[in-house]
C-alpha cells in the first residue's frame, strides 16, 4: 500500500476540535478513492500554543524544516494577540516560504444558508497577494525612539508634518511582487477555464501602492497577448473558453458588487489587505467562515488552511464547523494530483449539508434545523464518502 505523507499543524483554539473531527474523514477519503491502495501517514508539526508548551518556542525550527522537506502542510488556525505581543505566525510562515499566492474559493452548494436571493450565482475565487502590503509588519509604536526617528525623517526630509503622538506603519507593494502574483493567477485562470479577472484596489487614494498594483497587473495581463480581453463595463462575461476577461474595481465598490451582482465576478485579484477583508465578506454570502477554505502557495512550498481564525470562544466545545478545514484538505489533494480524493470528499460534504446535517453556524441560519456537533458532522461526512 502506498503511503502519502502529510505534515499537519492542528492549530490553536478550535483547531484541536476541527482536527479530531477531520482526521479520520481524510484518511477514509484516500482509502476509498484508491481502493485501499494508498493511505495517509500523518506527521505532526508543532506551532502556536501547543509548541510553546512543549518546546518553549511558538514556531520550532523542526516545524520549518518539516514543511521545507515535505514541501507542503495542512494547518489549522493560530492565534495572534491584538495590539501587542508576538507577530502573526501565520503571516511569518507565508513570508518565510515566500507563499505569495493566497487562494480562497467561495462557491455555493445546495443546502448552504445565504442572505442572497440567488446564492447559486456565487462562484468566486479570491486571490490575495500574500507577502507584501501592510502585512510586512513594518510599523512602530507611538512614543518609541523608532517612531520618533521616522516622524522626524518625514518632517525634516519629506516635508510631511506628523505630531509625535502617531504610531506609524509602512505599506510596501512592489512591481516584481505584483507581476509574479498576477502571472500566476492569469496562468491559473487560463488552465482552469475561469474567464474573468477583476483587480481590486484602492488606487484612487493610495496611488503609488494600490494604484501601482493595478497598473502593474494590467501591464502583466497585456503580456499575455490575445488570451486577454480588456473591458470595464460590468457584464456577465460570455467569452470563448480560452480567453480571460480583465477589468478592475475600486475596493469599496467591490464590496457592494459581490453582494448585488456576484454573477459578474469570477476571480478577484487583490493586494493583501483587500483580499483579507473580501475573503470573510464573500464567505458570508455562502454561510460564513465555517465553509471557507484556503491555500497559500509559493514556487517551492504550499500550506493549506481555512480562512477563519482560532475562534477561541468555541475551543473545546465540539461545536465549530470543520468544513473549511476539510475543503482546504480537498484543495491540498488536488494540488498533490490526487483529484479523485478531492472529488469524493467534496461530494460527501455537499451531500451531508444537503441532507440538512450542519453545525451551529449554518443551522442557526436555517429554520427548523437542529445543529450537530463538530465530531458528529465529521462522522456524517465519513459515512457518505
Ligand atoms: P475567527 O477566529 O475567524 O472567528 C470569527 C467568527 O467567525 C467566530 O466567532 C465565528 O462566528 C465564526 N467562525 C470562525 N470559524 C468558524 C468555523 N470553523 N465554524 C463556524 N464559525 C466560525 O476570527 P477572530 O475571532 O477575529 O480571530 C481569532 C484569532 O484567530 C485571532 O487571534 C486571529 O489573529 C486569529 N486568526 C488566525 C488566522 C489563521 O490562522 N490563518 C486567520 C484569522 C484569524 P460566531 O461567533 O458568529 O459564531
Amino acid at each position: 500500500m502506498e503511503k502519502i505523507v502529510i505534515p499537519y499543524i492542528a492549530g490553536d483554539g478550535t483547531g484541536e476540535d476541527i482536527w479530531k473531527a477531520s482526521k479520520e474523514v481524510l484518511e477514509e477519503s484516500v482509502l476509498k478513492a484508491y481502493d485501499a491502495e494508498k493511505r495517509i501517514e500523518w506527521i505532526e508539526l508543532l506551532a502556536g500554543q501547543k509548541a510553546l508548551e512543549k518546546t518553549g518556542s511558538l514556531l520550532p525550527e523542526e516545524t520549518i524544516e518539516g514543511i521545507k522537506f515535505h514541501r507542503l502542510a495542512i494547518k489549522g488556525p493560530l492565534t495572534t494577540p491584538v495590539g501587542g505581543g508576538f507577530r502573526s505566525i501565520n503571516v511569518y510562515l507565508r513570508q518565510v516560504f515566500d507563499l505569495y499566492v493566497c487562494m480562497r474559493p467561495v462557491r455555493f452548494f445546495e443546502g448552504l444558508p445565504s442572505p442572497l436571493k440567488a446564492p447559486e450565482k456565487v462562484d468566486i475565487i479570491i486571490f490575495r497577494e500574500n507577502t507584501e502590503d501592510i502585512y510586512r509588519g513594518i510599523e512602530w509604536k507611538e512614543g518609541t525612539p523608532e517612531a520618533s526617528t521616522f516622524i522626524h525623517f518625514l518632517r525634516e526630509k519629506m516635508n510631511v508634518t506628523l505630531s509625535d503622538d502617531n504610531g506609524v506603519g509602512v505599506k510596501p507593494i512592489s512591481r516584481h511582487g505584483t507581476v509574479r502574483f498576477t502571472k500566476w493567477v492569469i496562468d491559473y485562470a487560463i488552465k482552469n477555464r475561469r474567464n474573468a479577472i477583476t483587480v481590486v484596489h484602492k488606487g484612487n487614494i493610495m496611488k503609488y501602492t494600490e494604484g501601482a498594483f493595478r497598473e502593474w497587473a494590467y501591464d502583466t495581463a497585456k503580456g499575455f497577448g490575445e488570451k486577454i480581453t480588456f473591458d470595464n463595463p460590468p457584464l456577465t462575461p460570455i467569452l470563448p473558453d480560452n480567453k480571460v476577461f480583465f477589468n478592475d474595481r475600486i475596493a469599496d465598490n467591490m464590496f457592494m458588487q459581490v453582494i448585488l451582482r456576484p454573477e459578474d465576478y469570477d476571480i478577484l485579484l487583490c493586494p493583501n489587505l483587500n483580499g483579507d477583508y473580501l475573503s470573510d465578506a464573500c464567505a458570508a454570502l455562502i454561510g460564513g467562515l465555517g465553509v471557507a477554505p484556503g491555500a497559500n502557495i509559493g514556487d517551492e512550498v504550499a500550506i493549506f488552511e481555512p480562512t477563519h481564525g482560532s475562534a477561541p470562544k468555541y475551543a473545546g466545545k465540539d461545536m465549530i464547523n470543520p468544513t473549511s478545514f476539510l475543503l482546504s484538505a480537498s484543495m491540498m489533494f488536488k494540488y498533490m494530483g490526487l483529484d479523485r480524493v478531492s472529488v469524493l470528499l467534496e461530494k460527501a460534504i455537499e451531500e451531508t449539508i444537503k441532507a440538512g446535517i450542519m453545525t451551529y453556524d449554518l443551522a442557526r441560519l436555517k429554520a427548523g434545523v437542529k445543529p450537530v456537533k463538530c465530531s458528529e458532522f465529521g462522522e456524517e461526512v465519513k459515512k457518505r464518502l
